[in-house]
């Protein structure tokens, strides 16, 4: 986590959320929010690039103030932002090569299945859907070509509740295999899937990260080095990044990400409790106490 030293160590979530990686004394102005940097090039200073920026598809400073404030509230050591969320999913699915085997829970987002398959079916990778909510069938379809297994920790729609922990224990007794989930549903304000020992998470920002539906874009957050440098490639050279106007909604969203979750969650909960009163309404989907559970589980 990169606080640069302007936050204390003891930095609590909200806090984080508005502060972390953008310490107002990296600007001349001594500005207090991150600007809009629109440049595209940047002046080249002999051999030595002494500001790390060289060309905006390969770094950006509003971006990269938003990618380590993500890095800072998801728990993690690099953050990588992308044009979408299905971008995001797309550079993760580029690091499979060609026989790999691909698990992926069924019950995922519509989009994430439909990219899973294509991808899958273009470059010959081996993939097979796994019920979450059955880990004993999980771990027999664990193979020795098994590279990455993919789920959402929360379902998008059903709302279901994965035992994270215990599928990333269960994954890792085969050596080489990544596990990553989508923590859209939750955002890292309810949980943190790397303190849970998930390797790599994903999100689509289009939703509560960002919050205000005026915003499309992906993230992925991971500790391991070498993976980081093979998806900051492909960020390079693929191209999908996000736009410096993005990354400063995106900034400002954060912001407010903290107080956003406690009035969804306490909407939520109001009106699962109006629905399952309604003798018309034969089953209400709502994480509920599983949820608090888990959150239990990483504090
Ligand atoms: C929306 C969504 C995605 C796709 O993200 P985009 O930003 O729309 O590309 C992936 N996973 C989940 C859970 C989503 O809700």
């Amino acid at each position: 986590m990169s606080n640069e030293g302007y936050l204390p160590l003891e930095t609590g979530f909200a806090t984080l959320a508005i502060h972390a990686h953008q310490s107002p004394d990296q600007w001349n102005s001594g500005a207090v929010v991150t600007p809009i940097f629109t440049a595209a090039t940047y002046k080249l200073d002999g051999s030595d690039h002494s500001t790390g920026f060289q060309y905006g598809r390969w770094g950006n400073p509003t971006r990269n103030n938003l990618e380590g404030c993500l890095a800072a509230i998801e728990n993690g050591k690099h953050a990588l932002t992308f044009a979408t969320g299905c971008a995001a999913t797309w550079s993760m699915l580029s690091i499979l090569k060609n026989g790999d085997h691909l698990l992926c829970a069924f019950d995922v987002y519509g989009g994430t299945l439909h990219l899973m398959k294509m991808v899958a079916e273009e470059k010959g990778i081996d993939l097979e859907f796994f019920d979450a909510g059955n880990l004993n069938e999980f771990e027999k379809l664990l193979k020795p070509n098994t590279r990455m297994v993919w789920f959402e920790i929360t379902t998008n729609p059903m709302c279901k509740v994965v035992d994270a922990k215990r599928l990333a224990e269960i994954s890792h007794k085969r050596p080489g295999v990544l596990v990553v989930t989508d923590n859209t549903f939750m955002s890292p304000y309810f949980l943190k899937p790397l303190n849970l020992g998930v390797d790599i998470v994903m999100h689509s920002m289009s939703k509560y990260l960002n919050g205000h539906s005026d915003v499309i874009m992906g993230l992925l957050v991971l500790n391991d080095d070498n993976v980081h440098i093979k998806l900051r490639d492909i960020q390079h050279h693929g191209g999908a990044v996000p736009g410096p106007f993005d990354c400063y909604l995106a900034l400002r969203g954060l912001k407010t990400l903290a107080i956003r979750m406690k009035q969804h969650m306490a909407n939520g909960i109001q009106l699962a409790n109006h629905l399952k009163k309604n003798p018309r309404i034969e089953q209400v989907f709502h994480p509920g106490e599983k949820l608090i559970k888990i959150d239990h589980h990483i504090n």
